[in-house]
């Protein structure tokens, strides 16, 4: 039996840069992990079946899961017989902007690289994975990168300064599609990737928290008012930077002590459900 975290990520930088001829939008994320960890276990079957044992309404536990599809793709690729049953506990809330789903394809990666005696290179499952999902490749290391592309191209960065993350979510979720769907390039915020990157060069906690920016934020909001509603009880909790992670609707917010941290929790538990307090990993 082999065990798998698999982490979610937070955006601290989101830029849209042009829309692909492919459909996609060409992109320029920062992104990094956070200790909000859904949970995987594999154990081996001899049948060759891939089963996912998952207790969550809106889960699919069939070949729409993306851990299944990460599976699949292992068990074609490397000519794999064994099958596996995947268990799944979930934390990670779902059509968050948190890549829950791609975090546990690629927790699915690596536990049957293991599992199945594959022993490939982190570096060739992450470009196996962005076959499935472009947030993948990321989630495959967990490490702070800049990500361009589909997402799916990574220049790892230093992790963060240590720092405590509320993470919030309003009682909707969102599709990622939507969200691009309504996005207007001719009308969006400047995102300073390359000032993110320097603080993070730099370890400084301050420049961090004035360069975090993502450009889906205003479409979120437009669509979903509760999302901008929830950051302003944010920063008037006493964060010290907030934002909207992906294309939402969570909404993240820093501090530097797990006192404040619970005081930001407190204010923000009577707006929505889904409210957590995590640790960046980095
Ligand atoms: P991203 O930040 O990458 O846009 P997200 O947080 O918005 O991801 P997810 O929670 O990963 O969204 O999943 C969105 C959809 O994918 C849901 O509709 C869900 O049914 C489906 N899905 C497939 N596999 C999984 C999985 N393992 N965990 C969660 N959702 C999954």
């Amino acid at each position: 039996m082999i065990y798998e975290t698999a982490p979610a990520k937070i955006n601290l930088t989101l830029d849209t840069l042009y829309k692909r001829d492919d459909g996609y939008h060409e992109v320029e994320m920062i992104m990094t992990t956070v200790d909000l960890n859904d949970r995987l276990t594999f154990e081996s079957r001899d049948d060759g079946k891939i089963i996912i044992d998952v207790e969550h309404n809106f889960v699919p536990s069939d070949h729409r899961n993306l851990a299944y599809k990460a599976a699949k793709l292992m068990q074609d690729k490397y000519n794999i017989k064994e099958g596996v049953k995947i268990s799944l506990e979930k934390s990670i809330p779902i059509s968050a902007g948190l890549a829950g789903g791609s975090s546990d394809a690629a927790a699915t990666f690596r536990g049957l690289n293991e599992l199945w005696g594959i022993n490939e290179s982190l570096e060739s499952l992450s470009e196996l994975a962005s076959e499935i999902g472009s947030d993948i490749s990321f989630c495959i290391y967990g490490k702070t990168a800049l990500c361009q592309g589909r997402g799916e191209k990574l220049t790892h960065l230093p992790k963060p300064p240590s720092a405590w993350v509320v993470i919030a979510k309003p009682d909707i979720g969102v599709s990622t599609p939507e969200i691009y769907g309504a996005l207007n390039l001719d009308d969006k915020i400047e995102v300073r990737t390359q000032d993110c990157r320097d603080a993070l060069e730099k370890n400084d906690y301050g420049v961090l928290c004035q360069t975090l920016g993502n450009s889906l934020e205003k479409v979120t909001m437009k669509l979903y008012p509760e999302v901008e509603k929830l950051k302003n009880t944010m920063k008037n909790s006493g964060v010290d930077a907030a934002l909207m992670s992906g294309s939402g609707p969570t909404v993240y917010g820093f501090v530097q002590k797990e006192r404040q941290a619970k005081q930001v929790y407190n204010a923000l538990m009577g707006c929505c459900n889904d409210v957590y307090i995590a640790r960046l990993l980095g």
